[in-house]
């Protein structure tokens, strides 16, 4: 039972319901106060606070929360949560263990070309079933897959020791939900690149502990339920038991398990972790700035494509995270691949006239950025920067009546197809493809008319 904890998200202290609607607004509204309060408060005065706290912490009421000195006694306790023994051991000693052994291994010992072989296969199974199982078809639910590719995904996503589908699903639903969030994101990126890489499994913090609710559909799987009720046995199977036998035949059991499985793991796990921190850090924001997850390319290498994290931020349910066809994404190409052989199907993707629209509304966030930027200095705007605005601003107003004449088709679409025969059906469907042919087009047309206004002032890359 032991590596029920493995990965820190405890399977006890079910604490937290998740909340209605109503009750989230409310409550974002006082986060937002009590963080601005937290962030404009000193640590020493924190710590002198802590004492005065300690008969008032677990006050549930909002405007109690918050008192005089500023201090929020819920990030108090965030701070004190109690260290997760087991996740924290496992997390720190694996790495160190790798470095140490690792390279020992090899200066001591003659490793074959299949141990090499078996490592790099159970890197990929391993990274590609989270990113594919855990990720893709559990979290998302973006596709669905054939029991022999879902239990296949499920075995590799074992193997890989980042927790049972439930906590890992439960755990990122959540981080979708209140990404950013502080208090809620359980790897939130705004407490730190060591928090949301690793930090947030070292100790039991209550933005990391989940009560299965937001994942109803997974708890009623006999396959994950067995998962989730023997985890520790299933990760000693996988990672020893298998790894010894396959070592076994490949006629060296202590070379497989130096690197097929304890590098393969610490090396995956690092490679997952870089999309809670290092994608919510480095990259570009094309189609959202209103959460931190950003597209970086050079991650989508080491995550197998999870790297385009603002596209998928934006548009989660879509199967594919590098959304352009060139765009490194071997996690997409085994769904559609697998789809051709008839063992995924019903891939889920956001259409291309909403992706492109999602681009040009960032294009226009960038102009405008643009130009307050070179108001600030209280000067007139440089000419080049003044017919700049003008045609940012006549482009705008254009852009706004084709989003206008779109939500017209839109509604159209849903009355006619409430209220035309079946047979006159496909004579329908092929006018409004023409018609929204025609929107996606003229969204085209505004996002090159902004690639030409960017390059006017000098900068074509935002523009891409
Ligand atoms: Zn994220
Ligand atoms: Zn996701």
């Amino acid at each position: 039972m032991i590596a029920k904890k493995v990965i820190g998200l405890p399977l006890k202290g079910l604490r937290f319901a998740v909340k209605s609607g109503d009750t989230l607004i409310q409550h974002a509204g006082t986060q937002a106060l009590r963080i601005k309060t937290w962030l404009d408060t000193s640590k020493s005065k924190t710590d002198d606070a802590a004492d005065k706290f300690s008969t008032t912490s677990g006050n549930e009421d909002a405007n109690a929360v918050i008192n005089y000195e500023g201090i929020d006694p819920l990030e108090l306790e965030f701070q004190k949560s109690p260290i997760n023994l087991v996740p924290a051991i496992f997390l720190i000693a694996t790495p160190i263990a790798a470095a140490v052994i690792t390279p020992w291994y090899l200066l001591t010992h003659q490793v074959s070309a299949p141990v090499w072989g078996v490592f790099g296969a159970f890197m990929v199974w391993t990274g590609i079933s989270i990113t594919a199982g855990y990720h893709r078809l559990l979290s998302h639910r973006a596709y669905k897959a054939h029991p022999l590719v879902k239990n296949f995904l499920l075995l590799g996503s074992t193997l890989a020791v980042q927790g049972s589908a439930f906590d890992w699903v439960s755990g990122h639903r959540t981080h979708h939900r209140h990404v950013d969030d502080r208090m809620e994101d359980p790897y939130s990126a705004q407490r730190g690149f060591f928090f949301s890489h690793i930090g947030w499994m070292l100790r039991s913090y209550p933005s990391g502990r989940f009560d299965y609710k937001n994942i109803p559909d997974l708890t009623k799987d006999k396959v994950l339920q067995i998962q989730h009720k023997y985890y520790g046995l299933w990760v000693l199977a996988t990672n020893v038991a298998m790894v010894a036998a396959v070592g076994w035949l490949v006629g060296d059991v202590w070379g497989t398990l130096v690197l097929a499985g304890l590098l393969r793991l610490v090396l995956t796990h690092h490679f997952t972790f870089f999309i809670n921190s290092l994608c919510h850090m480095f990259g570009t924001r094309p189609y959202t700035d209103t959460n931190s997850a950003r597209d970086n390319f050079f991650l989508a290498i080491f995550t197998w494509g999870e790297g385009y994290h603002n596209y998928h931020h934006f548009f989660q349910y879509d199967y594919r995270n590098g959304v352009k066809w060139w765009q490194y994404d071997p996690t997409k190409w085994l769904i559609v691949g697998l789809s051709k052989l008839g063992l995924t199907s019903e891939l889920r993707t956001v259409d291309d006239t909403t992706i492109k629209h999602a681009e040009v509304q960032m294009q226009f966030k960038k102009a405008q950025q643009q130009i307050d930027t070179a108001s600030v200095s209280g000067l007139d705007l440089p000419h080049a920067m003044k017919s700049f605005q003008d045609r940012i601003k006549f482009e705008y107003d254009a852009f706004m009546q084709t989003v206008e004449e779109w939500q017209a088709l839109k509604a159209k679409t849903i009355e006619l197809k409430k209220t035309e025969y079946a047979d006159r059906l496909h004579e329908v469907d092929d006018k409004l493809k023409h018609d929204y042919a025609k929107i996606e087009q003229k969204i085209l047309e505004h996002n090159s008319n902004l690639k030409t206004a960017f390059r006017s002032i000098g900068i074509s890359k935002k523009a891409a």
